[in-house]
This record gives C-alpha cells, structure tokens and sequence, in this order.
C-alpha cells in the first residue's frame, strides 16, 4: 500500500487526508498543536459569496465531507451581511470535535503535538520527515498544509507583537516550511505599503460579556451591525489585513459583528479601552487572539510556487494546499485545494497522471488563477478567495458564479468528473 504523510493538520490538511484515504492510501496526518482545525478553530463564515458555488463544485466531485460537517455545525445559515449574501456560520467551539472524530472514524493516523522539523530527501524526492522528538515518518507521497502564519518571530517583526492567537506558537513550536527544507523558496505576500505579510482581519469576543440586548440579537440573527462615532472611524486599517473581501467602507464605519459561537468582531484589532466606550461592550473581552485589543497573527509568510495539480515545482512527490499553495484566504479554499492535493499525493505514488481541474469550474480556475497571480507584477499583494474582492469579480464576469445547484450538477456530469474524488485508485 501506498504511503501518504499530510503535515500541517488544518482545513486543508485535513481535506487532504480524507482525499488520499478514499484514494486507498495509508494517510498519516501530522499536526503540531494538540486540535486539528488550525485557524479554522477561530473562522466560521462559509459558503459567503462565490464559496457557495466552490462548496457545491466540491461536494459533486466527491469532496464532501468537511462541507457536510461545517453545514452541519451552522448555528446560522443563509445570512446576509455587507458586501456578502447566503452565508453559513459554523460554531467554531464545536467544531474542532467533530472533524477530529471523522478522521479517526475514516481510520487516518493522526498525530497530534507532532512538529515536523526537517525533511529528507534522495535527490528531488522526500523520503521522510523528521518530528522534533527524533521520530522519523516515512512516505511515498507528502502533502504540505503548514499555512502561512507566524511563527512568533514573524508577528513580532512584521505584525504588533505576538497576540497569542490559536496557534499557540510559544506552547508547540513554529511553524516550518517543508518547501524550503526541500530547497525550494518561499514566496511571502505584501500588504500595500510594501511591508511583509498580513494581519487577519477578524477577531474573537466572548458573547457573555456583551450586553444581553447584543447577545440575543447575535443569538438570533448571526449579525449585528453598530454604527461607530464619527471620531472611531479608520479608513486604514481595510489595507492591512488578510480579507481584501472585507476592505469596504461599511467595515469601517460600523462594527460588524457574526455569532460564530463567540461574537466574530470583523477588525484586524481593536484597543479594548475605546470598545469598551461602546454602548453593550462595556465588559468586552478577547477570546482570540487574546491580545486582540492591540494585534492579530500574521498570515501570507510562506508560499510555495507549484502546478495546477498542486504538485510542488522542483519537488517529486511534495504537494501543496490551502494558503501554503497561494495567497488564497479561507477555509472553503483551503478544503477545495486539499481534496486536491491529497487525490493527486495518491495518482503521484501510482505514477499515473495527476488530476488537473477544467477552469470551467470555479476550484479549477482558482487553482490556476492563484498559480498565475504568483510571478505577476504585484501579485503578492493580492488575496485570492471566492468570497469577494478581486477573485470574486472574476468569477462573476466568467459566468462561474452560481447558487444554482442543478446546474452545477449537470456541468460537473458533463465534465465526466462526478465523485471524482471518491474512486478508490489504489
Ligand atoms: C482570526 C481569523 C479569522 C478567520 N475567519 C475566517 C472565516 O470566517 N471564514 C473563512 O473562510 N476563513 C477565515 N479565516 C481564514 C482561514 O482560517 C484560513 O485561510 C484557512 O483556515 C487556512 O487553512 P490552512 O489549512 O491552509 O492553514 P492553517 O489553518 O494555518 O493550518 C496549518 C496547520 O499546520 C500546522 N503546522 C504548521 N507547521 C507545522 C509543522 N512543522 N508540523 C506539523 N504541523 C504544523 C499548524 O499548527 C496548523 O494547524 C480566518 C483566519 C483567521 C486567522
């Protein structure tokens, strides 16, 4: 049997897991934390926008267990928000369990505080990877998902400190590109006045220590949005974060809030002593990042450049997926490229030739977008996602955005490319 070893156990890593399993291989998942999930323990918004349509394209190619789950785990469906229409919000302190539950349940080998240090290679191929106990873990197949946040010394440098974010940094170890222990460069993003890297763009209160008035509505709605004195008002915090599909004025002027389980408050940071100025956020409190009043993690220090099958370029047998494969944003598009990368870590091992997906699919042209945007003229500064901002006007002007699901049903068949995701090839 065919050996595949997936490092980095967050949406795309776990995505990536499930695809190679189906495929027939022995998968072992590697995650340095003790949760699964990675950033996506502290997100929740999906199927906003275009992610509807690469959910749907996902779930008919076979992808559909991750899209299940976070539908599932919705404590609010089809909502509207700024700039955004039918979205879902998953409740992120349910939701680590229950992924973690279905990898065990699909017999995938998970080893949590794990951190993979180092890489082995006989030329151009991996023969294993090294844990930071010593531990060596061989493979046929690797499949890099470690994202691209932090680790600590990058916060500090780049961002406002380290905001003690999930990641945890201090308590499991930094994060490590692989790529580049195999030699191959990272790329790293760029925000518009040409420093490094990005912050996230949401931060995490604890619903108890808002105003009733504020909790019921959240409980209710998924939404509320405050309008914020005149003098609160900051235009340039939109250009320093991640979510480019969030840098429009009524995230400036207002404070938008989403029930994600906690209160998703949609700013990079926000200094808790003028929050706390704000009528029903007198008691506010950081959940996540916990120094959310003055910082967030810093994301989009770590791409590796590779072909539309996501196989890494100048490696054999590495893949890539979720923001490691692009300057992609969110958990939709880390899920779609996983079921990618992991599908294809199995073809590799077979030596058969890999899945490349048409671009007359939104996850086909986005793969293939985020590849192109890599060597253009300031393509590190862009964010791809379905959700909004540039991508998402593609998607709109090539006829790929839809909510349709007949529809997309009927391209999908037409494509030969139904449950494409669920053949056993091994
Ligand atoms: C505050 C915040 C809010 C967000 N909100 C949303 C939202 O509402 N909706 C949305 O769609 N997106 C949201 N995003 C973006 C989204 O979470 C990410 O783009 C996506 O989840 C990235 O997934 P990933 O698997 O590529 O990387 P990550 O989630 O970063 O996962 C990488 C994993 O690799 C592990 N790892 C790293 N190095 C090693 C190593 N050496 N050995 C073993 N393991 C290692 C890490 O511990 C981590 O678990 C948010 C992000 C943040 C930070």
């Amino acid at each position: 049997m065919k050996k595949v070893v997936v490092i980095g156990g967050g949406w795309a890593g776990c995505a990536a897991a499930i695809s190679a399993k189906k495929a027939g291989a022995d998968v072992t998942l590697i995650e340095r934390t003790d949760m699964v999930l990675g950033l996506g323990n502290v997100g929740g918004i999906m199927r906003n926008n275009g992610r509807y349509t690469a959910a749907e394209e996902s779930i008919l190619l076979g992808g559909r267990e991750l899209f299940e789950i976070t539908d599932a785990c919705s404590r609010h469906k089809d909502i509207d928000f700024p700039g955004h229409k039918h979205a879902s919000l998953y409740d992120v302190n349910i939701i680590e369990g229950v992924v973690r539950r279905k990898l065990l349940e699909m017999k995938i080998n998970l080893l949590l505080k794990s951190r993979v240090v180092d890489a082995t290679l006989e030329g151009n191929t991996i023969k294993s990877v090294t844990l930071e106990n010593g531990k060596v873990i061989n493979g046929d197949s690797f499949v890099e998902t470690t994202g691209t946040t932090g680790p600590m010394g990058n916060c500090l440098r780049y961002g406002n400190g380290c905001a003690m974010c999930v990641l945890r940094c201090p308590s499991f170890g930094p994060r490590v590109s692989i790529t580049q222990k195999c030699g191959v460069k990272d790329m790293i993003g760029k925000r518009n006045d040409g420093n490094y890297g990005a912050f996230s763009g949401s931060v995490k209160l604890n619903k108890e220590s808002l105003s009733e008035e504020i909790r019921n509505e959240l409980n209710k709605n998924g939404l509320v949005v405050i309008p914020l004195p005149e003098e609160e008002i900051n235009q340039g915090k939109l250009n320093i974060k991640v979510c480019q599909q969030y840098a429009l004025e009524a995230f400036a002027k207002n404070l938008i809030l989403l029930d994600t389980g906690h209160a998703k408050l949609m700013v990079p940071y926000y200094p808790l002593d003028k929050l706390r100025k704000i009528e029903g956020f007198e008691n506010a409190k950081y959940e996540d990042p916990y120094s959310g009043g003055i910082g967030n993690s810093i994301r989009y220090l770590s791409v590796a450049k590779r072909n539309n099958n996501l196989k890494v370029i100048g490696v054999d047998n590495l893949f890539v997926a979720g923001e490691k494969s692009g300057f992609y944003v969110g958990h939709t598009e880390a899920i779609v490229t996983g079921y990618l990368a992991g599908h294809n870590s199995v073809k590799n091992a077979l030596g058969i030739p890999l899945l490349e997906l048409p671009r007359t699919i939104a996850i086909g042209d986005l793969v293939a977008y985020g590849n192109e945007i890599l060597d253009s003229e300031d393509g590190d500064k862009l964010k791809v996602t379905f959700a909004g901002s540039v991508y998402f006007e593609r998607m709109k002007k090539l006829g790929l955005y839809t909510i349709d699901k007949n529809y997309l049903k009927d391209k999908i068949f037409k494509l030969g490319l139904m449950n494409v995701y669920d053949e056993k090839i091994i």
